[in-house]
């Protein structure tokens, strides 16, 4: 597929010399000097494999790849497709990121309320606009010792990238405890900060005893007329210093020492309680409250690049000064998997620009042009899935629609996805009910039911709330999951049933 002919002709902006690229120019450099006893150990390419000729006889090549498409990694597309730079982004098992799981988000510069998803669906528009490509897949594997750099997919592909953007986020570690994933976004949170003003006259409950649980009760008290923390131990791990602001607002906040958290109750909307456990005594009881709110610590998703990138104990990559240079050369990082200080959308698109505009500069810096780009593509050499990739979703609106396709069916799988556009987790559930529907499309028939319209069919089946999947098998009901999960779970959930 020839650039020239997939871009609009945009002038390579980004591609002339500026400050910005002077100082992302200087961080490389740097990477390049202080990487050098860190190639030594991990293997990392030097600077001379970085031969553009050598390129010409691979195939499956991008000039940059992007892993994660939370705000870091579409805000690094916008920059690096914006400079005709061939992006491919790799979606992730949580496509959008971990904007998606909220309502709405109110510190989003530039916006005053709007529902997180909206913010990446706009996001994610305009990078598309700029001609960046995005798979629906995750990355399962990856090779940064020789260049180019390689990846592999889920879906079995192997990219060759000139340049890599690693965006792949944190996630909050989670109790795993029943009702923890079913009210998810329906009274359970991480993100205080986003979902305080809306405890007005309300109760919330933090867990945890750290800095970032007294931050959130903190921002809770604001709004809230009470908050509770639970604490496991006899004393909290916080500093003094935030300890001390706890006292400040006594009455508004209660701390409980030796409490496990065993259950989240709700009544099937939204949370009301959580049952809890004194690990001294032993008692059990129920607490009563409108919100859950985990700050048991984060987790950077760095496991795939334990190993071939430097990382801070906490398992953040590490990158060099004011660049989001890793001590790769040719290899960025940008958002929560590198940011373990500021965690906000803001910062991470701020710091995906960075990247996009460092991943510029390195591929500038080793002689890709549009000449040479053009070259490239019309010999075939860039990555392109998206000719073998139809939808595989048919959209169901009414119940004899609903009867003929899914009911009547005599033999075979058929499985159904109950979505509606309001809800931030059926959005994010459904590119990947998509991207599995086309992996298991010889073997499985997909449909969609968007619930807010096609109320016939929510009111026949009883489904009592969105997300919801159904599995029929010969025109039986055999399966229900009330949620949303990753591409695997669901690919599993669906093997075990064609297994069975
Ligand atoms: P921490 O790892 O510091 O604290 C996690 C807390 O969660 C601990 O109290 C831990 O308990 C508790 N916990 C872990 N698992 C469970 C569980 N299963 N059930 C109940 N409780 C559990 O994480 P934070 O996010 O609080 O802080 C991360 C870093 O960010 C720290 O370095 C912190 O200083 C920093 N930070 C700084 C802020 C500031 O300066 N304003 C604000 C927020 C964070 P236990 O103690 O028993 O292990």
């Amino acid at each position: 597929m020839l650039l020239s002919k997939r871009f609009p002709p945009i002038k390579r902006d980004s591609m002339r010399k500026s400050a910005v690229m002077i100082s992302g120019g200087a961080a490389v450099l740097f990477a390049l000097i202080v990487g050098f006893g860190f190639r030594s150990q991990c293997g990392a390419p030097r600077r001379s494999s970085f031969s553009l000729s050598s390129i010409k006889s691979h195939k499956q090549v991008v000039d940059v790849l992007i892993i994660g498409s939370g705000p870091a990694g579409l805000s690094a597309a916008l920059y690096t497709a914006r400079s005709r730079m061939h992006t491919l982004i790799i979606a992730g098992d949580k496509p959008g990121g971990q904007l998606t799981e909220t309502t709405y988000v109110e510190n989003w510069p530039g916006s005053e309320k709007q529902l997180g998803r909206s913010i990446m669906s706009s996001l994610e528009n305009q990078a598309r606009r700029f001609g960046a490509e995005i798979l629906q897949d995750s990355v399962v594997g990856a090779d940064f010792s020789k260049w180019p750099y390689t990846v592999q997919t889920e879906d079995g592909h192997t990219i060759n990238a000139l340049s890599v953007i690693i965006t792949t986020g944190a996630h909050s570690v989670t109790l795993g405890i029943p009702g923890e994933k079913e009210y998810w976004g329906r009274g359970v949170a991480v993100c205080a900060i986003c979902d305080a003003p809306f405890y007005k006259k309300k109760d919330a409950i933090v867990i945890g005893g750290g800095d970032s649980a007294i931050e959130k009760a903190l921002q809770l008290a604001a709004f809230a007329r009470h908050v509770t923390i639970l604490v496991r131990k006899t004393s909290m791990r916080a500093a003094p210093v935030m300890q001390e602001r706890l006292d400040k607002i006594s009455g508004k906040i209660d701390v409980l020492y030796n409490y496990d958290v065993q259950r989240i109750i709700g009544d099937g909307d939204q949370v009301t309680g959580v049952e809890v456990r004194n690990n001294k005594t032993g008692e059990v009881k129920t607490l009563e409250t409108d919100g859950v709110f985990l700050a048991i610590g984060h987790k950077p998703n760095t496991d795939l690049f334990k190993g071939q990138l430097p990382m801070t104990p906490q398992g953040h990559i590490h990158v060099q000064g004011r660049s989001q240079a890793t001590l790769v050369p040719g290899v960025f990082a940008a958002g929560e998997v590198e940011d373990d200080v500021y965690r906000q959308a803001g910062v991470a698109a701020g710091d995906g620009i960075k990247a996009g505009l460092d991943a510029v500069n390195f591929l500038n810096e080793i002689g890709l042009n549009q000449q040479f780009a053009d070259e490239l593509d019309n010999r075939g050499v860039y990555f392109d899935a998206f000719e073998s990739e139809p939808d595989a979703l048919t959209l169901l609106s009414s119940m004899s629609e609903f009867a003929k396709h899914v009911e009547g069916m005599s033999k075979g799988i058929a499985v159904v996805d109950f979505y509606a556009e309001y809800c931030p987790s059926c959005m994010m559930m459904l590119p990947i009910f998509s991207s599995v529907s086309k992996r298991y499309s010889d073997d499985v028939h997909f449909f969609k039911v968007d619930a807010d319209q096609a109320k016939d069919i929510v009111r026949y089946l009883n489904v009592p709330k969105v997300p919801a999947l159904l599995l029929y098998k010969d025109g039986k009901l055999v399966a229900k999951e009330m949620k949303t999960m990753s591409r695997q779970e669901l690919s599993q959930w669906i093997n075990s049933y064609l297994a069975s």
